[in-house]
Formats: C-alpha cells, structure tokens, sequence
C-alpha cells in the first residue's frame, strides 16, 4: 500500500494512464511484450512504473523479484523522471533509483531504475538474460534514437530466451516488456513480424491529452525565426495571463541571443541564488546519446542563408497581426512583472539544466529557452505557452560520403505536436507557432527518420557481432539500416582489423566492443602500449570522444554581443569599452591557444591532449575558472576526465599488467611519445585521410591562390561529394577554421592530413554557385 502526497494521489486519479491501469496490467500478464500509446502527458513515464511496483515487481519476495528497467534516450529525463516518480511514491520514495554513465544513485533497495537506453545496451553485452530485471520499459520510442531501435531488437529476443530458460529452470522468471510511445508511430513496431516472433504484441492506448491547448499559427512565416520569437515572445509577455512559457528555437546561439534580448527589454529577475538541488549529478553518456551537439561553426551564422522561396518575408509593421491571438479574455500580467530566462540545451551543465524545474522568483514569470532537448519526456512545472520555431538543427550523414551536416530544417508534424503538448501538462495551454498552416501543411513531414539511417553504424555493427549475432541483416530492427550504411560500417571495419575478411570478428575486434566508444578509438586503445604511451592514449582518446572541447574566440559567454548596438548608426561610449573588452580577450584567446599547442602547434589531436593533462592539474575547486581563462568547456572537459578513468579500468582488464595505477596527473611527454601517438592516432583514422591538392597527383589548375590555411584546397582518399564534379571547389575539402591549422600560411600547410570527420553546415539547397565548404576537423599531419 503507497501513501502517496495528498496532491498527487489527486493529480494522479486525472491522468488518462491512471484510468487505463487494470487494462494494462492485464495485458502485461497476460503477454510477455505490449506497446502503450499515449499522448504527452497522459501519464506513461511516471505511472507505468509504479502500476508494477503495486503489482509487485521489484520486491525480493514475489513472483517477479527482478528490477523494473526505465529507458530514456537522455540523461536530464532519466534523473528528473526518477525523481519525480520518487515523490509520487510517498514511503517508497528510497526505491526509485537512476543511472546514467559515471552517476548513479542504485542501492541495494532500488525496484525501480531509470537509465539511458545506452547504459542498458551495456549491460545487455555483459549480461545478456538481463536477470536482473523482470521488466523492461522502453520509453519514448517514437524517437527513435539508434540505442532504442536496437534496444526493442534485443529485449524481444532476451524476452524469448527468457522464457525457454526458465521453462528448463523454474528458478528462473520471465521477463516482461513494455514498449512506450507519444506517437502513433509504432507499426515498425507492431506490424513487424520480424521483430516479434510469437504474434505481435497488444496496442493499449490512454486516449486524450490532459489538458486542452489551442493551438495558434502564424499568419505568415518569418525567415529571421530568433527575430520572430523575440517579437512574439515580448508581445505575449505583455499581453498574456501569468504563465510560465516555453520557447523551442534551434541551438545555443539562438539561445543566448534572445535571452539577451529579453533581458535587455524586460526587467530580469536578481540572479538568483544557485540551485541546490538533492540530486547529485556530474555527467554523461554524450557518445551514446542522442543529443544536440553544437560544433558550432564560425563561418556561418544561426541563421544561415535560408533561401526556401516558399517563405514569405514581410516587413516588421504587422504589429498588431497576432492581438486577438493574445487575447484570451483573461487579465494579462502587470507589464512590469520581472521575466526569469533560463536556457535549456544539453551543452549546459547538468546543474544549470536542472534550474527549470524551480520555482521561479515570486512575482516573475518563468521563460525557457530551449533546444528540442525539451521536447518529450521533460515537464517542467507551470509551463502555459509555448512558442515553437518549427525547425531544429539535426545531424545529417551521408552514407556514401560520410559527410556530416548539421542542418535547420523544418521538424516533422509528430513533432510539432510533441511541442504543442508542453503547454498542456500542467493545466490548458496555448501554442504558438511561428509559422503558418500551409507552410506546416506542405512542408513538414509527418515523421522525423529514424536516427539508424543517417548515422554511421560502425559501432552497432561490431557490438552486434561481438556479441555473437554474426549477420547483422538478420538482426530484428525496427528499421533495418541502408544496405549501403552497413557496407561502410564493415569496409571500416575490416581496415582496424576488428573483422577477418568473411565478416567474422576477430580477437582484436571482441576487444574494441568492449570499449563504450567508436571502434577508431578502441583501435588506438588496444595500440597504445609503445613507449610507455598508454596513459596519453587514454587521456587524448576520451578528449576526442567527448570532443567539442574548445570554447571559440567568437563564441564565448561574455562574448561581445553586436546586437543593440550601431542600430541607429550611433557608436557610443558603451560600445568603445566592448572595443577594449574584445581586444582584451582576444589576446586572453590567443595566449591560451598557445599553451595548449606547445607540443606540436600542427596537431589537434594532441591540442586535446593537453587541454585534458592541463584541466587534470586544475584544483577541484578551480576546475570551472580554470575552464574560463583557457577558453575550453567544464561540462565536456568533466565528461571526458571521468571517460578518462572509466577507460583506465577497463584498458587494464583488458591488457592484463601493462598498466600501471591510475594517475591524472602525467609527466609531459617526451618526444619520442609524441611521434608515437601521432601515429597512432593515425591508425584510428586511417582512412580519413587527405592530401594537399597542389600535392596530388592530379594537381588542379587553380584559378586564385589560396588567401589563408582554410582556403587551402585538399582531396580526399574516398570521395567526399556525390557528383562527380570537376572544379576544384567541388571536390575539393578544407580545414574547418576552428582547426590550430588554421594559422599557418597557405605555403606552410602540410601535404597529408589525418581527419576525424567532414562536415558541411550550409544547408545543400542553397542555390546559386556557391557551394557550400565540406570542412574537414584535423587531428594530425603525418609527416
Ligand atoms: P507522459 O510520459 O505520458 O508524457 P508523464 O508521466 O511524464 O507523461 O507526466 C504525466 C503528468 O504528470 C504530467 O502531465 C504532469 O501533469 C505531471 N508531472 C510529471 N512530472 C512532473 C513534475 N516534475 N512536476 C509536476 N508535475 C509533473
Ligand atoms: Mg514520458
């Protein structure tokens, strides 16, 4: 019996979930997978887990003692919905635990875990009956992230071998799963015979959202979205009942942009003190999960060059276009009421991250800005009004070209209804979308694709192999991957050696699946023991799988900003003491970078190194300003630190005396180490490889010299465009200008450099002859 807080108890009987709770309780003891539909809101993430635990999963003396698994494809939810399932179970509150890599709160108590898909995928490799769990829940399946496509393949698989275990072995239970989606999108799922050999498992559906939201389109669709937001978002603060608000735009410049702006406008709240939360947490599952990274890149803006003619560009005088959307019959709050912005995007620090979930200030008015980070699983309380921008930046990758783009486009239709639904978790809500219905009509999709077909898949590949599943198109995907995805995976590889050439894996590739990294950087793990370089090895190994360490000149927090100012052509006092300021930091900028390249100033491979040897110096309790004048980033530089001695770990088991205990603190290398991690970090990216085009073989006709290191001109090993293009621009890659190349003259740069990826950040649609730069990140020059 759960005494549950009298207001939950209340809040709980509401929820569409709750009402349907004898059906899907029959329904999981009656089959051994179901799938659970139900809108945002109804209830699925934090209830479903407490209908077992009632039922008695989880305790040591039922029928199913085994733990109740909770997925989620990020961190911030699986901590955040731990916690709030936690509350909800009044006494039981010590029995709801999560885990997320490098944090954990599981105790000998826990019945119930909440975790990254990603954490769970692991424990699959080392257990593979997951005996200790009777259920699994997956949630948020209608994202669709690689970790949970391949999740649902092998708990359908681990729910059969369960049960003929335990027909040979009473001792042993069966395990139950439980398939949780906001979308309709489940007859992958469902329709896939494939995937559920014994008869497709029951749809229940909890119909209805909880709360009503309105739903409010633009007239017109702006093309300056950030612009669009700021004058709505000003417009409703005025104009609209109290009421937090949530605002999705695309990325963490976007972001610090209108917070700025708002700021400047509206009186914020003091800062307020810092959040002290009881949730102790440090870090991340970043290569596993699915999140938005920024490698912001300095040549384009957040805006880019949108020039999809389907959008109408209207002047600024149609103030009054969106009043009557405003007026909700209700009084509005004082116009002089404080807002309280917060940010909310996954390269924030966890801690800040967490804020939202705070009361705001007395008084004030709560605003969030945030990435699509927020667009399912998260509530963040009180949230009445959501603004959506109707794009996100998502990660493209080309199968044939393994270019990657980072790319704002239009979000799918299921999505826009996710983001809608964040207005009415709490109480009805309204949502405005900054863009019209016949744009949302034509252009948006109804489903975002599945992540496993536009991302490379090397690493699920080796995991499936080493865990014995020797054909990988045999294996039950939800959506199987592109045939050509998997060819590219294998080519890559047999080159590390991971497979022999029949597809089979070899000793060495059972070694790199141990790993929680891209096989590359298993590979220079299991090569590293030249020169004593190990302990070097590990260090730049996790900097470059965290990666997106370095804080841009341009990018930074007490970055300048050239909004507000020269509006009026006025160049003002304030706007001379910025001059200072920048100048200031651009030599702070410069300084850093120097230190951090004084081993090699041509690698940047060995520029992560040092920033991690460097941050592992830092005092604990400097870590933070340490980050701030060396221009890197805390969060990332956390991560990679606690990656760093997750792989000492496991690197000693797996070479059993070659190294020695665990130190953070590393002599400088010596020469001789250098040239050797460079070439093994050249083994990891073997094929990543490019050469200065005047250096080629077929040096082509250039019609302008090069002006600077980034407009030096290098050819691929494989083809990096799909055309076959002849220009030279066409086929040619260049250095990304965040690279320590980049200060070289065009003369002093070096004939071949070692990549770790290409990426092109202006959308390919653009028109016209300019076509877009495919940029390559450096890690090394082979001399
Ligand atoms: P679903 O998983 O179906 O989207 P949830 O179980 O996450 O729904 O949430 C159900 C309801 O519980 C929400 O609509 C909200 O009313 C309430 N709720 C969830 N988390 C919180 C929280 N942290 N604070 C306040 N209310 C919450
Ligand atoms: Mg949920």
């Amino acid at each position: 019996q759960v005494d549950r807080p009298e207001g939950i108890q209340e809040a709980r009987l509401k929820l569409p979930v709750v009402g349907e709770e004898q059906k899907i309780m029959e329904a999981i003891f009656n089959n051994s997978s179901i799938v659970i539909w139900g809108a945002t809101g109804s209830g699925k993430t934090t209830q479903l887990p407490q209908f077992l635990f009632e039922a008695g999963f989880g305790h040591p003396d039922s029928p199913n003692p085994g733990m109740i698994a909770v997925t989620q494809p990020r961190r911030v939810a699986a901590v955040s919905m731990s916690k709030r399932v936690g509350d909800e179970l009044g006494q039981y509150s010590d029995r709801v635990s999560y885990q997320i890599r490098f944090d954990t709160n599981v105790s000998s108590k826990t019945a119930i875990k909440f975790m990254t898909d990603g954490i769970l995928l692991r424990e699959i490799a080392n257990d593979f009956s997951l005996s200790k769990y009777s259920v699994i829940i997956i949630d948020e399946a209608h994202e669709r992230s690689v970790n949970t496509d391949i999740l649902i393949g092998m708990a359908s698989r681990i729910v059969d071998l369960r049960e003929s275990m335990c027909k040979e072995d009473p001792s042993v239970k069966p395990l139950k799963l439980v398939i949780m989606s906001a979308t309709l999108r489940i007859s992958d799922f469902t329709q896939n015979i494939h995937l559920f050999r014994h008869g497709i498992p029951p749809l229940i559906q909890a119909e209805g959202r909880q709360y009503p939201v309105t739903v409010h389109f633009a007239r017109r669709t702006h093309r300056d979205y950030v612009e669009e937001a700021f004058r709505k978002v000003s417009r409703g603060h005025r104009k609209l009942p109290a009421g937090a608000m949530l605002v999705f735009l695309t990325g963490q410049n976007e972001i610090k942009q209108l917070s700025k702006r708002l700021k400047q406008v509206f009186k914020p709240t003091q800062r307020g003190e810092d959040f002290q939360g009881k949730l102790r947490l440090s870090a991340a599952d970043a290569p596993l999960e699915t999140e938005d990274l920024e490698l912001g890149d300095p040549d384009t803006g957040p805006q880019g060059e949108d020039d999809d003619s389907d959008i109408d560009i209207v002047g600024l005088d149609d103030e009054h276009e969106d009043d009557e959307d405003f007026d909700l019959g209700e009084e509005s709050m004082s116009s002089s009421t404080r807002v309280h912005v917060l940010p909310l995007y996954s390269q924030l620090p966890t801690k800040e991250q967490l804020k939202v979930f705070e009361p705001p200030p007395e008084g004030s008015r709560l605003i969030v800005l945030a990435t699509n980070v927020a667009e399912t699983s998260l509530t963040i309380p009180g949230i009445k009004y959501v603004f959506d921008c109707g794009r996100s930046k998502e990660k493209q990758y080309d199968l044939t070209t393994g270019v990657q783009t980072f790319q704002i486009g239009w979000i799918s239709k299921a999505s826009a209804s996710q983001r809608a639904g964040r207005a009415g978790r709490t109480g009805p809500g309204h949502c405005y979308r900054l863009y019209s219905s016949a744009i949302y009509e034509a252009d948006f999709p109804d489903y975002t694709e599945p992540e496993i077909l536009r991302t490379p898949i090397e690493g699920v590949v080796l995991q499936m192999k080493s865990m014995g599943l020797h054909n990988v198109t045999n294996f039950p995907f939800p959506t199987p991957p592109s045939r050509q995805g998997l060819t590219k995976a294998e080519k890559l590889l047999k080159n590390l050696g991971a497979l022999k050439s029949d597809g089979q894996v070899t000793e060495l590739g059972n070694k790199l699946s141990s790993y929680p990294l891209s096989p590359r950087y298993g590979k220079m793990l299991q090569i590293g023991h030249q020169h004593g370089c190990m302990p070097y090895v590990i260090a730049v190994v996790s900097a470059l799988a965290v990666g997106d360490l370095f804080v841009q000149e341009s990018q930074s927090d007490t970055m300048v900003s050239t909004l507000g100012n020269g509006k009026d052509g006025i160049y003002t006092n304030s706007d001379r003491l910025e001059d200072t300021a920048r100048e200031k930091r651009r030599k702070d900028f410069y300084r850093a970078q120097r230190l951090l390249s004084k081993h090699d100033d041509t690698s940047d491979a060995l520029r992560y190194l040092s920033a991690i040897c460097a941050y592992a110096y830092a005092s604990a309790s400097d870590e933070e300003s340490f980050c701030e004048k060396m221009f890197l980033r805390a969060k990332g530089l956390k991560e990679a630190s606690q990656l760093r001695s997750q792989l000492a770990d496991i690197v000693r088991t797996n070479n059993l005396g070659l190294l020695g205990s665990y130190e953070s603190r590393l002599p400088e290398p010596t020469e001789k180490q250098i040239k050797a991690l460079k070439q093994i970090v050249t083994a990891g990216f073997i094929d990543n490889v490019a050469i200065r085009a005047d250096m080629s073989p077929e040096p082509p006709e250039m019609q302008r010299k090069p002006r600077g290191a980034v407009d030096v001109p290098y050819y691929t090993l494989f083809r990096s465009r799909e055309s076959r293009a002849t220009e030279v621009d066409e086929k040619a890659v260049y250095i990304h200008p965040s690279s320590i190349l980049a200060h070289l003259t065009p003369k002093e740069m070096p004939q071949y450099i070692i990549y770790s990826h290409l990426q092109q950040s202006t959308p390919s649609h653009v028109t016209g002859s300019n076509v877009p730069k495919i940029r390559m990140f450096p890690l090394v020059a082979p001399s």
